[in-house]
């Protein structure tokens, strides 16, 4: 995940790998023969969940500052515990926000806001005038979307390659957990 002013693109798997780290989850799992144990690929297993967990829809992050955050790699909020309680955070506009636009995207092998449908990020932090709660550096959310576009853009076909191999991906109502 390329977050933070000094991140590196570069850094992020490419399709191939991407695309292996998909079926390799899937051998490990193995639910015929295998261990009995659901290993998790929080990039790929987006239909087991219905898409994004973030905003508070499943889950949500708490930074070292106390920030209530959408997921650990999104920086932005308008809420800290130390300032509310954290019922009041959880109810923020951002995360209403972010809930309301939930799935961003109705393959879930893309399902994040910022990595595969960077638009959609950008989008909600304006919405609500999210501040940037990065400890380091401060970070926009159009510096840190532009870094995922050419990523979301190249990912799309194969996903919905991938998608159309898996009859399983449906999509659920919102809120509802698909079928394991
Ligand atoms: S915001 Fe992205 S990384 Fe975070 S839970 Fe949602 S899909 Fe996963």
């Amino acid at each position: 995940m390329p977050v933070g002013n000094n991140a590196s693109p570069d850094l992020l798997l490419n399709l191939k790998q991407r695309e292996y780290m998909y079926h390799r989850i899937r051998e490990i799992r193995a639910f015929k023969g295998g261990k009995p144990i659901f290993a998790f690929d929080f990039q790929n297993d987006g239909e087991f969940v219905g898409g994004c967990i973030a905003g508070g829809r499943f889950y949500c992050h708490i930074n070292p500052n106390g920030d209530v955050e959408p997921c650990v790699f999104i920086h932005y909020s308008n809420a800290n515990i130390h300032d509310m309680s954290l019922l009041d955070a959880l109810s923020q506009p951002l995360f209403k926000a972010y809930q309301k636009a939930q799935p961003f995207n109705k393959n879930h092998l893309r399902p994040c806001a910022m990595l595969e449908n960077p638009k959609s990020l950008v989008k909600i932090v304006d919405s609500v005038k999210a501040k940037s709660t990065d400890l380091e550096s401060p970070e926009g959310a159009c510096h840190l979307c532009g870094k995922c576009e050419s990523y979301a853009e190249n990912w799309a076909p194969v996903a919905e390659r991938l998608r159309k191999e898996n009859p399983k991906q449906k999509l659920k109502p919102k809120g509802q957990l698909p079928d394991a």
